[in-house]
């Protein structure tokens, strides 16, 4: 049965807005790298093609740190972390599992990424 779900997500003001094709199948995880330990994420991975950002990609400010290979994005209004291109794999992103709508924590198998030590 298929599990993925076209979802619609935004930042908390509402310049920044997207749509995700997450599949429920795929584990959603925090992270313990410092990063991650401070804006205090669930994390859902989606491929490249995945993500639509509809408006507001001149609103995201990018954060990058460490090997620089990631991208982390913010809204530059509100502050809110939308997603992050991967490091592990540059072809994916990891959204903000609160920044969606219509699924939450409970749709989901939540996994502790060791990003502190990867
Ligand atoms: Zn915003």
């Amino acid at each position: 049965m298929d599990r993925t779900r076209t979802v619609a997500g935004s930042c908390h003001c509402g310049a920044v807005r997207y749509e995700a094709t997450v599949d429920l199948d795929a584990p959603a995880y925090r992270c313990n790298c410092s990063l991650c330990r401070r804006k205090g994420a669930l994390i859902v991975p989606v491929t490249r093609a995945g993500l639509t950002v509809h408006r507001g990609w001149e609103n995201l400010t990018v954060y990058q740190w460490h090997t620089k290979v990631a991208k982390h994005y913010f809204c530059r209004t509100c502050g809110i972390y939308t997603f992050h291109q991967r490091r592990i794999d540059p072809d994916s992103y990891g959204l903000n599992l609160g920044c969606l709508e219509g699924v939450s924590e409970d749709d989901f198998t939540i996994e502790l990424a060791d990003g502190a030590n990867e």
